[in-house]
């Protein structure tokens, strides 16, 4: 019989154990493995049972056990540990709080999906994890930080395959009484609801959940509640769900709702309101408008309010590909847009905030990255060659500017080491090393042997070929009605084989299938007689991405070859559980992606963390961290003629790698049977390269380089009844007028008869600045390097402001004069530009405003 309704009783815990209910509702224990062996000891198999999940957990164990473990004092005392330990961990000052008064006392991150543990389904992949992870590693550095997402109640989907190979998916759903949230509430006890006016009359209302992650809040909104019209109850239904309408709802909500819900918050909590708002991606580009319709409530115009909202925004671009940014058709955003959803702000205005640049603004798609963008003074992408590629990208909303005055930096991504190092590897290195920081020993270190290290990897090789020989019984089973799986399911892998791993989302980009461009080669590699290689590949497709579920169709159809099965398998439903077991077990992290289309790629950086060795096209971090002791890169074919021509040269170069370099270093041993060569290499990646990959890296540079850049620049806006912002905004629209009148009229150069290093070159500039005064603007020579096809060499360029020229009075046109020193040979260039200057301004690109001479 189905229930017509279900619920969760929570259970209740014990008096002397009510410890465990404490670091329970702390998402702490997620990557706090003393926490977690507290709860296994309880009974390891209810444990894993309830996928390691202390909620699930408590409310399954027997409650004779609990009686009995409350009346065991040495359990209780350790118990009580833990808990002191967790308190000392929320309560006591870190990293951050050595930080001078000017860093910002609050800042709010809003991302669509969040991945903290496989307990609290949240995210779909990279970005999710990501969040998740700068969320972890903000709490362990102590920075205030209040992360803001929706709650969606089947999440992404949970993924299994077909006998024939096509992928289904099932979106169970979850109850949040059953997993580590609590709804925010006021103090009288009444439920803080999120209400959003929307279209004829109607209105979108919201639980708000919170989740502890360490000393970080993370709130998510909920609109699955009685309060809203059945068809508003499935706004957060699932995640990147439906299209369109229901897609804007949930960015609507995101972001104004979001912002609604952290106001409602910090004053129940007593909190100090943020001063950063951290956007990733354009998903939460509405958290912009909503701030901007509080200033107008407190009687500041649009334009003034647009800067102060700027100054303190960051805005992270996370892909490249076209199909990663949300465009709204723009009649179904102006529907919504009403003042009363953003009382006083002009719907007009925040419609031209995302016109496609180009575009004919009546026509043009609403582009949420765009809008990000427009409403962010500070953006980034998250490695050096994606900001390279986004700076491209979007160079069209600074027209006049070279792709690298574009002012979009980057910050590559990290992995949080203590969520994604495998506990055997920081048992080792507590063991012989000397500490469980597994990022900062030295792996190096005589006192580990080779064997020892080797023994340990093989472990956590066996421990992978377990993990999926359970997974492909129990899917087999799924497939066949119940039917117990045959024999060579329970043979599948072997601890002993080279062991390759790929698991990633399936969009085409990233190019599951490459493997099987040539499967007579594969088939020898995998069936190798000395030094076979064995493949564990992994992934879900979006659920209405027909392509991606063919590449899957296509890789487990050849897996089933009754003569390969046993060394290559898809593993289905790829999730965070699967993902720590699958990095430690792989010897290599294959990655080919068309580059340069993955932002960064994280899985990577996890395998590196425990020791496998990176094959990848040099693509996201690879590209900046790949060394010869840390892997291997496929080149790519950026010059092949075409798609097929490109696949066939880097599937090509992939099976040779594997073929004369990878398998043969691997299976070359010494006379332990340890792989020598293999072992330095991992050893170095452990050393030197997994301590660059850390999230505590990423977000201190987001501290150092973003964040309090951000709070410095609000203080200065804001200063003196907002004269910053005033003056900026009356800036920015009396240069924007002017503009057509600025002109370069004439260069003149002098000093340098035939140049010679060393030598000056005089110049004197005239310009007519229109209805602008010379305080306006800068002068700037711009000079360097020429390069053949006429321009000037991003790497070798300068600028030099000049001075106006005091000596010419009375002239329309204004002089400006200065002189630059040839200090090298060679081709040399230069011109002279105009652009709009004011103190409070971050980049000469800000404005998108420039004059040059011609
Ligand atoms: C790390 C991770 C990802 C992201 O991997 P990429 O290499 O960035 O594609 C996706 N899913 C899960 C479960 C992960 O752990």
């Amino acid at each position: 019989m189905k229930p017509i309704r279900k619920f969760t009783v929570r259970a209740v815990v014990p008096a002397p154990l009510a410890a465990l209910e404490e670091l329970a509702a702390n998402l702490r224990w997620s990557w706090h493995e003393p926490a977690r062996r507290l709860f296994e000891h309880i009974d390891p198999e209810a444990w894993a049972r309830s996928g390691r999940d202390p909620v699930a957990f408590l409310g399954e164990v027997d409650p004779a056990r609990l009686d009995e473990l409350a009346a065991d004092a040495g359990y209780v005392a350790w118990a009580e540990r833990e808990r002191e330990d967790l308190r000392e961990y929320l309560t006591a000052p870190r990293w951050y709080q050595g930080h001078g008064a000017d860093a910002p006392k609050a800042i709010a991150y809003f991302s669509p999906e969040f991945g903290i543990t496989e307990a609290l389904p949240q995210y779909s992949g990279g970005l999710g994890i990501l969040a998740g992870d700068h969320l972890k590693a903000a709490s362990d550095l102590g920075v205030p930080i209040v992360g803001v997402g929706l709650f969606y109640q089947a999440g992404y989907f949970a993924q299994s395959i077909s006998a024939d190979g096509w992928q289904q998916e099932r979106y169970p759903v979850q109850d949040p009484d059953g997993l580590p949230l609590s709804v925010v509430r006021r103090p009288d006890g009444t439920p803080v609801d999120v209400v959003l006016a929307l279209p004829d009359d109607r209105a979108l209302c919201a639980r708000v959940w919170r989740a502890e992650v360490g000393r970080v809040p993370l709130l998510l909104l909920d609109t699955d509640i009685p309060a809203n019209d059945d068809d508003l109850r499935s706004v957060t239904d699932r995640l990147y769900g439906g299209g369109g309408e229901h897609r804007l709802l949930q960015e609507l909500l995101l972001g104004i709702g979001g912002v609604r819900a952290v106001r409602a918050w910090t004053e129940i909590a007593g909190k100090p309101a943020p001063e950063v708002f951290h956007m990733n991606e354009g998903h939460a580009g509405f958290l912009g408008l909503e701030r901007i319709s509080e200033l107008i409530g407190h009687g500041a115009p649009f334009d003034v309010a647009l800067q102060y909202v700027r100054a303190g925004t960051v805005f992270t671009t996370h892909t490249p590909v076209p199909a990663g940014i949300d465009r709204f058709d723009r009649a179904l955003v102006e529907r919504y847009l009403t003042p009363m959803l953003l009382p006083g702000v002009d719907p007009a205005d925040a419609l031209a905030l995302g016109v496609e640049p180009g575009a004919d603004p009546a026509a043009s798609a609403f582009n949420m990255a765009v809008m990000g963008l427009r409403l962010a003074q500070h953006a980034n992408g998250v490695s050096k060659l994606h900001g390279e590629v986004s700076r491209r990208m979007f160079g069209a909303l600074w027209p006049g500017f070279d792709a690298d005055e574009v002012p979009i930096t980057s910050v590559t991504n990290g992995v949080h080491a203590p969520t994604w190092t495998d506990p055997a590897l920081r048992a080792l290195a507590e063991q012989t090393l000397g500490t469980a920081d597994t990022e900062h020993a030295d792996w190096r270190s005589a006192s580990l042997d080779d064997t020892e290290l080797w023994a340990v990897k093989r472990r956590m090789r066996q421990h992978l070929v377990e993990d999926a020989r359970r997974r492909l019984v129990a899917a087999w089973s799924d497939q066949h009605s119940g039917a117990p799986a045959p024999d060579w399911v329970h043979r599948v892998l072997d601890p002993d084989v080279l062991t390759v791993g790929f698991a990633r989302r399936v969009p085409t980009y990233k190019r599951l299938t490459l493997m099987l461009q040539d499967p007579d080669r594969l088939r020898a590699l995998l069936t190798h007689p000395e030094r076979p290689v064995q493949f564990v590949v992994a992934g879900k497709s979006h659920p209405a991405d027909d392509e991606g579920k063919r590449l899957i169709q296509q890789l487990v159809r050849f897996a089933q070859e009754p003569e390969l099965r046993e060394r290559i398998v898809f593993l289905p439903d790829y999730d965070m559980g699967m993902a720590a077991t699958l990095y430690p077990g792989c010897d290599v992290w294959l990655n080919n992606p068309l580059r340069p289309l993955e932002a960064c790629g994280t899985s990577g950086m996890k395998a590196a963390m425990n020791g496998a060795l990176n094959l990848s096209i040099l693509d996201g971090w690879w590209a900046e961290f790949a060394g010869d002791d840390y892997g291997w890169v496929i080149p790519s074919a950026d010059q092949a003629g075409d798609a097929a021509e490109r696949d066939a040269l880097e599937a090509a170069a992939l099976y040779d790698l594997l073929e004369h370099r990878i398998a043969p270093r691997y299976y070359e041993r010494d006379g332990d049977g340890v792989p020598g060569e293999w072992v330095r290499m991992l050893r170095s990646t452990l050393s030197t390269l997994a301590p660059e990959l850390g999230a505590d890296r990423m977000v201190r540079e987001y501290v150092e380089r973003l964040y309090r850049h951000a709070a410095r620049h609000v203080a200065a806006i804001v200063a003196d009844e907002a004269r910053g912002a005033r003056d900026l905004a009356a800036f920015g629209a009396r240069v924007r007028a002017a503009w057509p009148g600025v002109h370069v009229l004439h260069v003149e150069s002098g000093g340098v008869e035939s140049a010679h290093v060393g030598d000056e070159l005089q110049l004197r500039a005239s310009v007519d600045l229109g209805a602008l005064d010379p305080d306006d603007v800068a002068v700037e020579v711009v000079y360097g390097r020429s390069r053949a096809d006429d321009t000037l060499d991003a790497v070798r360029r300068s600028t030099l402001e000049l001075v106006p020229d005091a000596s010419v009075h009375g002239a329309a046109a204004r002089v400006y004069a200065g002189s630059v020193v040839l200090d090298r040979a060679g081709a040399f260039g230069y011109t002279v530009r105009v652009i709009p200057k004011h103190p409070l301004l971050l980049s000469a690109a800000e404005l998108g405003l420039v004059a040059v001479a011609d």
